[in-house]
């Protein structure tokens, strides 16, 4: 069945009414017609429609089954994510909101060469999300805010903070995530890395450095993995 996200206000009591590209995909692209059935998910919960009325500019319908949406993590996660060069930002953040994240918090740091996220952009990133968690079957899309500095960033997130530092030895990302957390963030560095004095600056705020293995990675692939990690242990 095919899954939209809808703004909460598009339900009322059991009737559903949809506009704009919405009403044009259902009707124009998928094809779909009176008596066929679409999920819509808001406010975490999937509403099962049976549709009465399509066309082009306005599609109505009736809720035949509400229940909390599945697909979402234990344990709400948010990642840092620095702004990468080229579409790196984007493979990230379609990647980490198939595996669950919930919030994506964009930052730049010393050694970073992007230094500004343009509301464009922003918003090109938000509709790679809300495709990403309907693919994936998510019960929410992820919000994806502005950009922040390092100090920013960390005042911004709550802990448990972990930081991913291709420079710690010790630290595995299972043995750093207490069984009985709420919520977890995740930070990875830029291209260029993290600077000693932005890890001091974490720890003191009391973020715990986790190292991804010995080898070298990529911020994009640091960043998947470190999800996929953290996904994991949350089981
Ligand atoms: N300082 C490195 C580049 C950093 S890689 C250099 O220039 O050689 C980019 C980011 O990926 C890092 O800031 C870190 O957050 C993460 N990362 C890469 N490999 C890692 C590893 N083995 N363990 C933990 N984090 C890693």
């Amino acid at each position: 069945m095919h899954r939209f996200f809808v703004d909460a206000g598009v339900i009322r009591g059991d009737e559903v009414e949809l506009g704009g590209a919405q009403a044009r995909q259902i009707a124009s692209v998928l094809r779909l017609g009176a008596g066929d059935e679409v999920t819509l998910l808001a406010d975490g919960k999937e509403h099962v429609v049976a549709l009465a009325m399509v066309t082009a500019a306005r599609v109505s319908g009736r809720v035949r089954q509400t229940r909390a949406a599945s697909g979402e993590p234990r344990v709400p996660i948010t990642l840092g994510l620095p702004l990468l060069r080229g579409d790196h930002s984007e493979e990230v953040i379609e990647a980490v909101t198939q595996l669950g994240v919930s919030r994506i918090a964009p930052f730049f740091s010393a050694r970073s060469v992007l230094r500004a996220l343009p509301d464009a952009k922003r918003r090109r990133w938000e509709r790679i999300a809300r495709e990403a968690a309907e693919t994936a079957r998510r019960g929410r899309v992820p919000e994806i805010e502005p950009a922040r500095t390092w100090d920013q960033l960390l005042a911004a997130l709550h802990a448990p903070v972990l930081v991913a530092w291709e420079r710690e030895a010790g630290m595995r990302v299972r043995y750093a995530i207490a069984a009985n957390v709420t919520t977890l963030a995740v930070i990875v560095g830029p291209e260029g890395g993290l600077t000693e004095d932005e890890i001091v600056q974490a720890r003191k705020r009391g973020a715990v450095t986790v190292s991804l293995g010995a080898r070298n990675l990529r911020s994009e692939t640091a960043a998947v993995a470190f999800v996929s990690l953290v996904v994991d242990a949350l089981g």
